[in-house]
């Protein structure tokens, strides 16, 4: 058995696999053995196809020593040449702590640039910046047990229940016991805010008025821990008054953040008469232009209160990726240094002693946003992105994508190819999660090693190694001689030591001695370490003040709310985030058919009421506008969504749906303090599109549709081949009937049999490819509201041989059983349709999430789906609620 770690989520769950299947560890503190349907699908990613295996160059397969003495003679060329700010790395949340550290000491230390950054900038660096102006270091005082242990839970921009789901369970299952409330701050009604004890649905961006309303509110009421506030605090007075000054009273606030004043109350009274309070949150309060004053607002309120350390209560950020906490950890950001070490004189000549440092950076580098528009005008020169995909995900996609179309040296590495990758000189092949050995630090620090268990395909190797190579072939051979991940783990834990006696909270000290073999088996950590007689160390910390600040005194901070400017050109605000089984642009999770089972395309949600005064229809398509571009999308009408908001997932790329990614809309503004994008606010417009035909087409080859122009499609795979949803904005070409077109959309050969059915009264044609009696291919076509055979019943004849009543079934829209389509999947792993669990409802009397899974098993293995269960049963038992 090995023992390793999902390679998804922050939540840092613990996996254990055996005879190559990895299943949840019953062992790992994070999970107890609980993945959910991202994690317990990892085995099906284990044999995806298309890995890189060998280094690429400008299209041609090279060998290591090929690309690798390029790229150190091109980094030393530029660097002579035009300084070394003129190169930059991107690196990613999903690197190993052992890769950033090398990239960061290559970097920093070496080549002497701050120009690295980490796509962890797009998902918490508001709460960096907030701990840090707070608590003086960046540290998480809390840990997962005080959700168990809380009596009130607050969520506040944080979708758990899809975005943490292990978590989310973990909660709930605590809730259950203990009879815990819990409070959902989210503009969006999404899966979390479903199950919460109070909704508040506020304004997009008006958080930093409603936690200084709560400050005003507590101060006024007497609810503050005075005792411990003159003790552990400072900045106490002036923050009370910038909170009262902003929010005079509670129907101010309720105005300004467009919530009811009894909420409002309601909301304020929990807090204040509940001792054990946990306040979680994540991208809805990071990912904004005031991100680090909505993380500041609330630890305003905890450090008011005193509540934080102590069992059941505290602030704490749950961060998005597997490692953006290590990146932290080792000063991945281009604003930190390494080991929780900044851009200050001790620190830099610190870590340049420790590092043995020739050139180390003077200053902090370009921040993501800023790094890219520094390629573009050429002020980068050479870029190396590794285990990320900006070209989708960030911001202004489509300008990152024309900046790295004229760098003059792009560098990318990857398990598979992107729409980066498409666009990298270089392109060197990654080690994926099953074949990388090191250590990740999840969002309650603590610390498990990441095993491989089977060897990486072809020439793939490890990031660390890539960026070692090049460091040892820009002439810093003996900087860069590590025999492994262990040996550099052992540098990492001993720069975190060196020269700390105790201002530096991170410290990992007690473990910089580990051989390789105590690296091997290193059960998962937590630190602060235990180091008798120095410092704190334990799960939860400040319980007794003892912050790492020059007057061991945490800082409240006097905030002033923002008004966001209202644009008459684009009125709806665009919130971009996850969806339940997706992970980022879906290099992985996108190739897992039961995983595109929940949503197989990408929708824009938007308000019923917003809908109707543009005259859009659910499933219509609707052309969505911001200053950065244009997307064309299907809608899906969501009550769940405000009037004036709309939501996209991100997930999407080019390879999966001719929408691309919604980041291509997402304008660049940034938190002021920690340069993270504005990925929640985008303004926007929506207009209906008229949609002129609707089809669905299924084979066996993947691809694009050749359709000339004028379509929507989005694909997804079925296990068979791929389903592609499509819709026509201009008249269905003529060509469609031409056997010629037909064949090459439906990817059969001249010999193929094409079975046709068409109704032309009704615009309806049908047509499938048959070769030796297998079913290779279908298509059908209708208007605009026409319901066509789902990937479920494509899945099961796909490629198979096919009857005579099969082929008059399927050409009817029916399989050859002559059911109709099982609608949407909610249960991923068991493959359980919504229509079927309405039925267990409706037919068998059945009321809690408990008795579907015994009848029908969803929910039972990963619980990612029971939200959904639980809100259909509620619409079941209650259709008029
Ligand atoms: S909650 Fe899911 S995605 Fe996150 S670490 Fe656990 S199994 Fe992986």
């Amino acid at each position: 058995m090995t023992r390793t770690t999902c390679p998804y989520c922050g939540v840092g769950c613990g996996v254990s696999v055996v005879e190559g299947i990895p299943r949840g560890d019953p062992d790992h503190p994070a999970n107890f053995g609980r993945l959910c349907s991202k994690g317990a699908a990892l085995k099906d990613t284990l044999a995806l196809p298309d890995r890189l295996t060998a280094p690429i160059m400008r299209g041609r397969e090279v060998g290591w020593d090929t690309a690798l003495d390029h790229i150190a003679a091109e980094f030393s060329r530029i660097r002579a040449e035009h300084g070394p700010d003129a190169i930059a790395f991107y690196v990613s949340g999903q690197f190993l702590t052992e890769d950033y550290y090398v990239a960061n000491k290559l970097m920093k230390g070496f080549i002497g640039s701050g120009n690295i950054d980490t796509n962890s900038r797009l998902c918490m660096s508001s709460s960096v910046a907030g701990h840090v102006r707070a608590f003086g270091e960046d540290v998480v005082p809390g840990c997962y047990d005080d959700l168990e242990e809380a009596d009130l839970v607050i969520q506040v921009g944080s979708n758990m229940a899809w975005c943490h789901p292990v978590l989310y369970q973990r909660l709930m299952a605590a809730r259950d016991r203990r009879r815990t409330k819990i409070v959902t701050i989210d503009p969006r009604r999404t899966a979390t805010a479903e199950t919460a004890d109070l909704h508040l649905a506020l304004a997009p961006g008006s958080d930093v008025m409603l936690w200084s309303g709560l400050l005003a509110w507590l101060v006024n009421n007497d609810c503050v821990d005075r005792d411990w506030v003159s003790r552990h605090v400072c900045g106490f007075e002036e923050s009370v008054e910038a909170a009262q000054r902003a929010a005079p009273s509670l129907s101010f606030v309720a105005a300004a953040t467009q919530l009811k004043t009894d909420d409002l109350r309601n909301f304020y009274e929990m807090f204040a008469r509940t001792e054990r309070v946990v306040t979680l949150y994540s991208q809805g309060v990071n990912q904004s232009a005031s991100g680090t004053d909505k993380v500041n607002a609330i630890l305003n309120c905890h450090l008011a209160t005193g509540r934080i350390g102590r069992a059941g209560m505290g602030p704490f950020s749950l961060t998005g990726q597997p490692n953006a906490m290590g990146g932290r950890e080792v000063g991945g950001l281009a604003n930190q240094l390494a080991a929780h070490m900044g851009f200050v004189r001790q620190d830099i000549e610190r870590v340049g002693r420790f590092w043995n440092s020739p050139q180390m950076a003077a200053k902090p580098g370009f921040k993501a946003v800023d790094l890219f528009e520094a390629v573009g005008d050429g002020r980068i020169k050479a870029v190396w992105i590794a285990a990320t995909n900006p070209a989708d995900s960030m911001p202004r996609a489509g300008k990152v994508r024309e900046a790295l179309s004229k760098c003059p040296l792009v560098i990318c590495a990857d398990a598979w190819l992107t729409d980066t990758t498409k666009l990298a000189h270089i392109v060197l092949p990654a080690a994926s999660w099953a074949e990388k050995d090191g250590t990740v630090t999840n969002s309650e620090r603590r610390i498990s090693r990441q095993r491989a268990f089977r060897p990486a395909p072809g020439q793939a190797r490890p990031d660390w190694w890539m960026f070692a190579e090049v460091g040892r072939r820009m002439g810093w051979g003996e900087n860069f001689s590590y025999s492994g991940p262990a040996d550099i783990f052992r540098e990492h834990a001993a720069l975190s030591a060196f020269e700390n006696d105790g201002q530096r909270m991170f410290n990992l000290g007690a473990l910089a001695e580990l051989d390789d073999a105590a690296y091997d088996h290193l059960p998962p950590v937590q630190w602060p370490l235990p180091k008798p007689g120095r410092g704190p160390s334990g799960t939860r910390l400040f319980a007794r003040g003892g912050f790492p600040t020059p007057d061991g005194r945490a800082r409240m901070l006097p905030l002033s709310p923002r008004a966001d400017e209202e644009s008459l050109d684009f009125p709806l605000t665009l919130n971009t985030g996850r969806v339940r089984d997706q992970w980022h642009t879906m290099t992985r999770t996108g190739r897992v058919p039961h995983l595109m089972t929940h949503i197989a395309a990408p929708a824009l949600a938007l308000n019923p009421r917003d809908a109707t005064m543009r005259g859009i229809a659910d499933r219509g398509l609707a052309r969505i506008e911001s200053a950065q571009g244009t997307v064309v999308m299907r809608v899906s009408l969501d009550d769940g969504v405000r009037p004036g908001d709309v939501f996209a997932p991100m997930h999407w790329t080019d390879q999966f749906s001719s929408s691309g990614p919604i980041d291509r809309l997402v304008h660049a503004m940034v938190d002021p303090v920690s340069g993270q994008p504005d990925l929640k606010g985008t303004p926007v417009r929506v207009s209906a599109m008229e949609e002129c035909w609707r089809g669905n087409l299924f084979r066996l080859a993947g691809g694009i549709p050749e359709f000339s122009e004028c379509v929507w499609w989005a694909k997804a795979q079925t296990g068979t081949g791929f389903g592609f949803e499509l819709s026509g904005f201009a008249p269905l070409a003529k060509e469609i009937h031409s056997e010629t077109v037909l064949r090459r959309l439906l990817h059969i050969p001249a010999e193929a049999e094409l079975v046709t059915y068409s109704d032309a009264r009704k615009g309806t044609f049908r047509y499938a490819g048959i070769i030796h009696g297998r079913l290779t291919a279908c298509a059908f076509f209708g208007p605009p509201g026409s319901d066509f055979p789902g990937l479920d019943q494509a899945k099961a004849l796909l490629g198979k041989e096919i009857s005579a009543m099969d082929r008059i079934a399927l050409l009817a829209g029916l399989d050859s059983s002559g059911s109709k389509k099982a609608g949407k999947t909610v249960c991923a792993c068991f493959s359980v349709s919504e229509d079927s669990i309405c039925a267990a409802i409706r037919d068998n009397g059945l009321k809690t999430p408990g008795e579907i899974g015994k009848a029908l098993k969803a929910g039972t293995n990963c619980g990612s789906c029971i939200p959904e269960i639980k809100k259909l049963i509620a619409s079941e038992l209650d259709p008029v609620a």
